[in-house]
């Protein structure tokens, strides 16, 4: 998907850090924070909603997870508590249709969400 934004950060053609990377997950800082952490984890795979997740993709997200839950270990906010979501399609709230895990923490959050 080379029109693809969070493609081409995966591919590192933009100037965006990488907070975290491995063969088929990388994750970097969200450009407009909501909360002290706020990462985003995405596949490098171009999948562009939650919609369109294949049975394959199964391990893939479970990837995603896993890559969250290390960085929340990784910036001290796994006792304290996070907060990990998806968005998808318009009434989700979803901007970029490049499937990411959003992992928020450091404040307490509300519920329910916005
Ligand atoms: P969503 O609204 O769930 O699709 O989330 C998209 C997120 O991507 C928003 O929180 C944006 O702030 C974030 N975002 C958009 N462009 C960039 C970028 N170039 N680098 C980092 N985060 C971005
Ligand atoms: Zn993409």
């Amino acid at each position: 998907m080379p029109e693809c934004l969070f493609c081409k950060i995966a591919a590192g053609e933009l100037d965006t850090e990488l907070v975290y990377e491995d063969e088929e997950v990388v994750a970097f800082n969200d450009l407009n924070p909501q909360a002290p952490i706020h990462v985003l984890v995405i596949p490098r795979k171009h999948i562009a909603t939650l919609n369109d997740l294949e049975p394959a993709d199964a391990g893939l997200v479970g990837r995603l997870y896993l890559a969250a839950t290390t960085l929340a270990r990784k910036k001290g906010v796994d006792d304290s508590g996070y907060r990990t979501l998806m968005n998808c399609n318009a009434d989700g709230g979803q901007t970029v249709f490049h499937l990411h895990l959003h992992l928020l923490g450091g404040r307490r959050m509300g519920w329910p969400p916005g």
